[in-house]
């Protein structure tokens, strides 16, 4: 859904409220703290009595749009806004789209991303394991050129690492990783890929070299990601250079507490990319509790 959408379908406050109810509770509501069915709803302020353990709450309670300030319009134009943006979206930029403060905006951001988890389904087929580094640029000199001679790329430098997989059709999976260890990498294999129904493909990295004893394992030469001719578009290096390309130019200083959450957001836009239900999704996790 694209802004015009949800501000058409979601006009008022109360528009947005009957909605959450509706994804939470189905028309049924359930105390969040007992969860006692037995409730006595207010007509105002869309608050419920709980006639169990005597409390009142919202449908709001105990997920991402809990004590906000802001409008659920905006909440919601701003999942839309964060969904729809390929390369992510500026807090600076989401706080002019929505006006709320820049404050605001970043934490919208913050607890939005907390609903953009895909669920456990291993992937399967052939599957591309591969790392890409992120990391701040290094620091100019007053001719503007770098200090300390060229500039290093990837393994051996102090950028963070970031493992992906992807397999053929474009579902991945990514996450930030210390150590690009064998102990490491094949942890995330075991719980992210089939390995009953899967190839895994990675370059000739050392710490990959033994990953045939838990998977049927090709080793491609660097750069290549196609088999048998078959290029496929939805490679991990696109995804990569698409996930670099916002993190310096939407995010600028990601620090490396926050970088998963981000990554995470690039791997569920990417695996949602054609799901005209992503909306929902995100509101059903958003309101289902959050990862
Ligand atoms: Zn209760």
């Amino acid at each position: 859904m694209n802004i015009i959408q949800v501000y058409k379908q979601f006009p008022t406050q109360d528009a947005c409220i009957a909605y959450l109810e509706k994804v939470r509770w189905n028309g049924k509501p359930q105390c969040p703290y007992c969860k006692s069915h037995n409730t006595t709803s207010y007509k105002k302020g869309h608050r419920h009595h709980c006639n169990n353990c005597k409390t009142t709450y919202s449908v709001t309670v105990a997920t991402i749009f809990h004590k906000t300030k802001a409008d659920l319009q905006k909440w919601f134009l701003a999942i839309s806004l964060i969904l729809n943006a390929k390369k992510g979206i500026s807090s600076r930029q989401l706080a002019r789209d929505i006006e709320v403060n820049r404050n605001t905006a970043w934490y919208m951001g913050m607890r939005i991303r907390r609903a953009m988890f895909d669920d456990n389904d291993l992937l399967r087929g052939i599957a591309k394991m591969d790392e890409t580094y992120i990391g701040g640029k290094p620091r100019k000199g007053g001719d503007g050129k770098t200090k300390g001679g060229p500039r290093k790329r990837g393994r051996g430098t102090k950028k963070t690492p970031v493992v992906g997989m992807m397999e053929r059709g474009g579902r991945v999976r990514a996450q930030k990783a210390t150590k690009l260890s064998y102990k490491k990498l094949s942890t995330l294999v075991r719980g992210n890929i089939d390995r009953d129904d899967a190839v895994l493909m990675t370059d000739q990295y050392n710490s990959y070299f033994r990953m045939q004893e838990i998977i049927d394992h090709k080793v491609v030469d660097h750069g290549k990601c196609y088999v048998d001719g078959d290029i496929h578009t939805n490679n991990i290096e696109s995804f990569w250079a698409l996930l670099k390309r916002g993190i310096v130019g939407q995010y600028h200083k990601v620090s490396v507490k926050h970088l998963n959450k981000y990554v995470r957001e690039f791997c569920y836009r990417h695996n949602h990319r054609d799901d005209v239900e992503v909306f929902d999704l995100t509101i059903k996790n958003a309101m289902g509790g959050t990862q």
